[in-house]
Parts: structure tokens; C-alpha cells; sequence
């Protein structure tokens, strides 16, 4: 009875209702566009979600991620999360992981069918990822999972949202089509929600499509959106982009998996005794480091050196791209890294 009105809408019916039950989907960042999609999919009734965020729920996180109450500021996302969703389908599995996903723990965060064996065991459908939702707010982890997506043949939907703008894509690998690093450039990302903003209805208009992409793909759907969406809720616009594979595309031409492999891991290592961690990216040229500044003072207090500048007492960012996190561990200075600074 619960999946009732879904069984009724035709492209769905009740063996396409069936065929979501025993479904593994994958969410990597349960911040606005992953909370949105984990209660969508929970909902209408996917087999087992596994759940990857490395951070804790704050009070401006409450604005548009709707999993979330007061109560429960403090608490790592992940956990927050599976405790919401399961009073809402307890029928659903979840496996949580309050952890920051990286080219060491992928393998075992995300569990894919590999030999033929796998297939032959038809119990053990449900466990295995048929698809990732990429709901990230950093390059570094969007090219990762593209990486192992690629590599390993299986299909996942980026999303990404600013301001008021939005994107969704999806990457089914195949010979011909393309993937996120044929159009994304690794070039520095200067727009996070932190300095720019976010409105809390463009990432449920994300979330919505990119849950409906979900279940398009998981019934293997003939109209499977193959351009890449973007939607301005502030302006109403909504364009459609074709974009072709990049013959020289590092990853899906190439399969050149420099994420997957390690080699460009953005290690925040531990430095002194006294909590500072070091990120290392690309050198950043004056008109660059001009806007990181003005962006910053939106958020709170920028001390300028010339060579370098200090936000809030918490990081410091020289020209040469590295960057000084005070922090009580390694996840903590990525994650905010990513927010403030970007990629
Ligand atoms: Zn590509």
C-alpha cells in the first residue's frame, strides 16, 4: 500500500516498484542536494542507501537541508541522517559512514559488482552500488568519484548548486558519452555556499530532478537526460547544454584515473603540535587572490599581509596556494577548506 501512488503512475508500475526495493544507491554528501535526495529515494521506497559526509550539522545548514531539526546541531550528518530517515521508511537499509571519502577508502565505502561471480549471486544484488549520487561541494571528491565510476562502469548523477543556480549530469560510461571532467576544468573553484550563498529552493529543484534521473536510471528508462541541465530559479531559466566527450579527456578517453590513483590528493597533513594542518593546491594570480579576499570579508574577518591573507583566525592562505588550517583533525581542515576557499 505505501508505494501505492507510484504503482499506479505507469513508467513505474509494481515491478518497477519491486526493482527499486532491491536497489543500492550510493550518496556521497549529505548536505543540502544529498539530505534532499536520501529522503526522496527513502520515500519512494529504494532497497539500501549508503550514506558518505564528513561533516557535523550546523545551525545555517537548517535553512535548506531538510533532514535536519535543532536537536540535531553537533552531530555528524551521516548519523543525523539515518536516524530521520529511518522513522520515515524503516523498510529501507542504510549504512552510514561519518567519514571524509578519499581514493584509500572508496573501495570499501562504495561495494560494486567486480567478477562475474558477483553476478551469479542474485541475494547479493542488494548490497551492491548500482549507482552514486554525487552531491558533493568540492572538485576534489566530484573527480574522484567520476574516477572510480568510470573505471568501474557504473553510472552517477553529479549535481551542484550555487546561489541560485544549479546543475545536474548524468554519466552513464559507455565509449561515446561523455563525463565531468569533459566539461569541468580543474582550474580553481572561487563560488562556494559559504561566500556566495545559497537559496534553499534551487537545491530541492536539484534534488528532485536528480532523484527522478535516479529511478529513470535504476528502471533503465529510454529518456535518461543525456544534456547537461541547468536551472536559475532566481531568473526562471532553465537551459539545456549538449556536451561532447572530450577525445582527450583525461579519465573516460584516457583512463588516466589521477584521483583514483592517489596522485592528486590533497593531503592535509598534520603539522605542529598546535592543531594546524597544511593544504597544498595550485599557485592562485592576484586578480584571483582580489576576489578569494572580497569573498571572505562576507563572512568574517580578513587580515591582509600581501603574501598572504587570514580569514576568522582559521585559515591562512598565501599565493602560492597553500593554505593553514586550525583544526582538530585532518577531515575538519578539508572540510573547511572546501567551504570557505573552494577548490
Ligand atoms: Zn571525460
Amino acid at each position: 500500500m505505501r508505494y501505492i501512488r507510484q504503482e499506479v503512475f505507469s513508467e513505474i508500475g509494481k515491478k518497477g516498484q519491486q526493482n527499486l526495493s532491491q536497489s543500492t544507491v550510493a550518496i556521497i554528501g549529505l548536505g543540502a542536494l544529498g539530505s534532499v535526495s536520501a529522503e526522496l529515494l527513502t520515500r519512494a521506497g529504494i532497497g539500501k542507501l549508503i550514506l558518505v559526509d564528513r561533516d557535523i550539522v550546523e545551525l545555517p545548514n537548517l535553512q535548506r537541508q531538510n533532514l535536519y531539526e535543532e536537536k540535531d546541531v553537533g552531530k555528524p550528518k551521516a548519523l543525523a541522517a539515518k536516524e530521520h530517515l529511518k522513522t520515515i521508511n524503516n523498510e529501507v537499509k542504510f549504512e552510514v559512514f561519518a567519514d571524509d571519502l578519499n581514493h584509500k577508502n572508496i573501495d570499501q565505502l562504495i561495494p560494486i559488482k567486480k567478477s562475474i561471480d558477483d553476478k551469479n549471486k542474485i541475494n547479493d544484488k542488494k548490497n551492491k552500488v548500482i549507482l552514486v549520487l554525487d552531491c558533493t561541494d568540492n572538485l576534489e571528491t566530484r573527480f574522484l568519484i567520476n574516477d572510480f565510476c568510470i573505471k568501474n562502469k557504473i553510472s552517477f548523477i553529479y549535481s551542484s548548486a550555487v546561489g541560485s543556480k544549479g546543475y545536474i549530469f548524468n554519466v552513464i560510461p559507455s565509449k561515446n558519452d561523455p563525463c565531468i571532467r569533459c566539461f569541468l576544468k580543474e582550474a580553481m573553484q572561487l563560488d562556494t555556499c559559504e561566500t556566495f550563498g545559497v537559496l534553499n529552493t534551487i537545491t530541492n529543484l536539484i534534488s528532485s530532478i536528480q532523484v527522478n534521473e535516479a529511478v529513470k536510471i535504476i528502471l533503465k528508462k529510454s529518456n535518461i537526460e543525456k544534456n547537461l541541465l541547468f536551472f536559475d530559479v532566481w531568473k526562471n531559466e532553465l537551459s539545456k547544454i549538449k556536451i561532447n566527450k572530450n577525445k582527450n579527456c583525461n579519465c573516460c578517453a584516457k583512463n588516466n584515473f589521477e584521483y583514483l590513483d592517489g596522485k592528486k590528493f590533497s593531503k592535509a597533513a598534520k603539522m605542529c603540535g598546535d592543531s594546524i594542518f597544511q593544504i597544498k593546491t595550485k599557485s592562485i594570480n592576484s586578480k584571483q587572490f582580489m576576489e578569494l579576499k572580497n569573498k571572505l570579508k562576507k563572512n568574517g574577518k580578513v587580515i591582509d599581509f600581501g603574501y598572504c591573507v587570514n580569514f576568522d583566525d582559521k585559515i591562512t592562505i598565501f599565493k602560492d596556494g597553500r593554505a593553514l588550517i586550525k583544526a582538530k583533525d585532518d577531515n575538519e581542515a578539508k572540510s573547511l577548506y572546501s567551504k570557505f576557499v573552494g577548490n
